[in-house]
């Protein structure tokens, strides 16, 4: 599933492809988007900017046009050179931007959509979001006021999932960022104190800032996936079950996150 350092990685690796230039060809094959008239509409427009937030992509055009993307949790961007292989199969691309020698290609997901740039900054889902996680900047204080407006009995561990608090995070660094801080992701929001919160999102940042540098090198493995294996920090056997209205799976240690 892709997690918010998923999305920076794959902008990176489009920006170096196609950003600045005109395309040379696009080409929506899947028949979701095969009447929707993209490669008219953008035939002739350069690619301005390569945008992310949280994880949510943006292709910026030229002519106040935007590629919106959300992957949810089957999308996936590519970038391929001519003629490497693809790992799902051409006839299913939901986008393939053609900049020879590179093919930028989207594939599935909830969201690919063109819209005007702005309503980029007005759709209320995207003007809903919380700050990126991965933002340069990121203000404590605006996200403790988002996550206190959330349901206090809502376990912290599906808290930390809701992009209108802080755009970003998946499941594997909710889960992980949990077990570091020692926190079980059980603990409903109203018992977690400011500070806590503020070092889960900060565990969070930090190692995902430096996983969408590194290309998820830099991920760790602790818990996530592996229920029924022994703890690395006290040995108990790592436990998993579904949280809150999204049935999201949660991995944590009973022995030692309190
Ligand atoms: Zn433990």
């Amino acid at each position: 599933m892709p997690e918010g350092d998923t999305i920076p990685h794959a902008a990176a690796r489009i920006r170096a492809a196609p950003a600045q230039r005109v395309p040379d060809e696009i080409l929506t094959p899947h028949p979701r988007h095969r009447g929707a008239g993209w490669a008219e509409r953008l035939a002739g427009r350069g690619v301005l900017a390569v945008d992310v937030h949280g994880k949510h992509l943006f292709l910026r055009f030229d002519g106040d046009l935007t590629l919106h993307s959300h992957l949810g949790m089957t999308g996936a961007w590519g970038v391929h050179r001519d003629g490497e292989r693809w790992v799902r199969p051409r006839r299913r691309a939901w986008l393939i931007v053609r900049a020879q020698p590179f093919e930028v290609v989207e594939f599935d997901g909830p969201v690919l959509e063109l819209m005007p740039d702005a309503r980029t900054r007005s759709d209320p889902r995207l003007a809903s979001l919380g700050q990126d996680v991965l933002g340069e900047e990121f203000d404590l204080e605006l996200f403790l006021a988002r996550l206190r407006q959330d349901d206090p009995a809502r376990p912290i561990g599906d808290a930390l999932l809701d992009q209108r608090t802080v755009a970003g995070i998946g499941n594997l660094w909710k889960a992980e960022s949990c077990f570091a801080v020692g926190i079980d992701p059980w603990r409903r929001i109203v018992e977690v104190g400011d500070a806590e919160a503020v070092a889960l999102v900060s565990h969070a940042r930090e190692h995902m800032r430096q996983s969408a540098r590194d290309g998820f090198v830099a991920r760790p493995r602790a818990v996530y996936r592996r229920a029924g294996r022994p703890c690395p920090r006290c040995g108990t056997p790592i436990r998993r079950r579904e949280q809150w209205e999204n049935n999201r799976l949660t991995y944590w240690c009973p022995g030692c996150q309190r």
